[in-house]
């Protein structure tokens, strides 16, 4: 749709009575300078935490069902204080919730993905003059059952509407300035990127990074969407996520954290083919997502398995390893809790030899043990003890300085 602009806000942008009028206002002038705008809104504030806080007081393992229909509440609050602050101030608005726009998901609840959005009524109401503004992170399933996106799925919403309805711009209000080199609260020295390639945000957004959803930005690519993430409350131009080509190539363009990892071992594995089928078959099958995998000569003619989940997957994956122990065959299963994953991303770093040795000289430089390394054409991932994991970060983004500007060049030979 011509002169669309889809505009998502997150929790802090709309966290109280203040907030949301300052958010309405920044609406109200896009409107003025002739746009049509599709809303999309998080719940206030910590407001998610606290629904899943309120489940836990009535049970520790609450259905996951009852679990969506309340955490959905959230963003509906959110939809329905905007549409109200925008009418307040003269303008036609219309809050909608997932079901009313038919935004269909897949039934997984707390992780479902949007299947199909239908534009139908979301045209219709903006062809009536109405701001449209949707309750994010909810879609339903098959059942006409509420189902929630994963946390900080609001942005998949707002980027897969800016999608459908081929919004002209997917404008991301958050309470930073922008991507940064690395986040600011841990490296100070950290840089604001003007400019960020799809895929590089997508590495940084899938390791750890928790400024972007990570499937927003891969749908961001999937359908050429025209993305800027910026501050609702700084006015600063903020950073734009687009195709490679169009992006000025850094070696390495930022650094990302991730505290919520824990490895799994399996050792003692017959050397066979099959045997890592028979391991992460029954994990795939559970929809646990897998990370950082190291196949190793264990003992004798023996192979160990070590790789990475979420924190909160590690006790469903120690169980079904378990359960399946006999068809894999391995003597012992082992995992640690207190490691964090440190990444550098960078589409440039191909053309760049030397970027994973500066890292692990920096690494060595702060006396940080490696436990694993992992490496793909544009991203180095380190697991470390979490207790070293700030100074890592500052020592690894005090090394790559240099490289953060867009005229970095290797050292020239003398
Ligand atoms: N309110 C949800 C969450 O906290 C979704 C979002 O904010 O994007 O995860
Ligand atoms: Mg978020």
């Amino acid at each position: 749709m011509e002169n669309l602009i889809v505009q998502k806000y997150g929790g802090t942008s709309v966290a109280n009575a203040e907030r949301i009028m300052h958010v309405a206002n920044i609406i109200s002038n896009t409107c003025e300078k002739g746009k049509r705008v599709v809303v999309v809104v998080s719940a206030q504030g910590h407001t998610t935490d606290r629904l899943v806080e309120k489940a836990r007081g009535i049970s520790s393992d609450a259905n996951r069902r009852e679990l969506d229909m309340l955490l959905v509440t959230g963003e509906q609050q959110s939809a329905a204080l905007m549409a109200m602050a925008l009418q307040s101030m003269g303008h036609s608005a219309v809050s909608l919730n997932a079901a009313q726009v038919g935004i269909e998901a897949t039934s997984v609840h707390g992780n479902a993905q949007i299947k199909r959005i239908q534009t139908k009524r979301l045209i219709e109401e903006l062809e009536k003059g109405n701001i449209v503004i949707v309750a994010g992170f909810q879609g339903i399933n098959r059942f006409g059952d509420m189902t929630t996106l994963g946390r900080g799925a609001s942005d998949t919403t707002a980027v897969a509407l800016a999608a459908v309805l081929e919004a002209e711009l997917c404008e991301i209000y958050t309470d930073v300035d922008g991507i940064y080199t690395a986040d600011p609260r841990i490296v100070p020295s950290a840089k604001k990127l003007d400019e960020i390639s799809y895929d590089d945000m997508l590495e940084l957004a899938s390791s750890g990074a928790g400024v972007l959803h990570n499937r927003a930005v891969e749908m961001a690519k999937r359908y050429n969407v025209n993305l800027v993430l910026r501050s609702s409350m700084s006015g600063i131009p903020g950073t734009s996520i687009k195709e490679e080509s169009k992006v000025e190539r850094l070696a390495v363009s930022g650094l990302s954290i991730d505290r919520n990892v824990a490895r799994i071992s399996v050792t003692g594995l017959p050397d066979k083919p099959g045997v890592a089928h028979s391991i992460f078959n029954p994990l795939a099958k559970a929809k646990l997502n897998v990370d950082v995998i190291l196949l190793s000569v264990g003992e004798g003619d023996n192979r160990d398995y070590c790789f990475t989940v979420h924190k909160q997957d590690l006790k469903t994956a120690c169980e079904i390893l378990e359960a399946n122990k006999e068809n894999i065959g391995y003597e012992s299963l082992n995992s640690d809790e207190n490691l964090a994953k440190l990444t550098i991303v960078g589409a440039g770093m191909a053309n760049n030899s030397g970027v994973a040795s500066a890292m692990f000289e920096a690494l060595y430089e702060c006396g940080v043990n490696i436990e694993t390394i992992c490496t793909s054409e544009i991203k180095i991932t380190v697991l470390i003890g979490q207790q070293y994991i700030t100074k890592a970060a500052k020592a690894v983004h005090d090394k790559f300085e240099p490289m953060f500007s867009k005229d970095y060049t290797e050292t020239e030979e003398t």
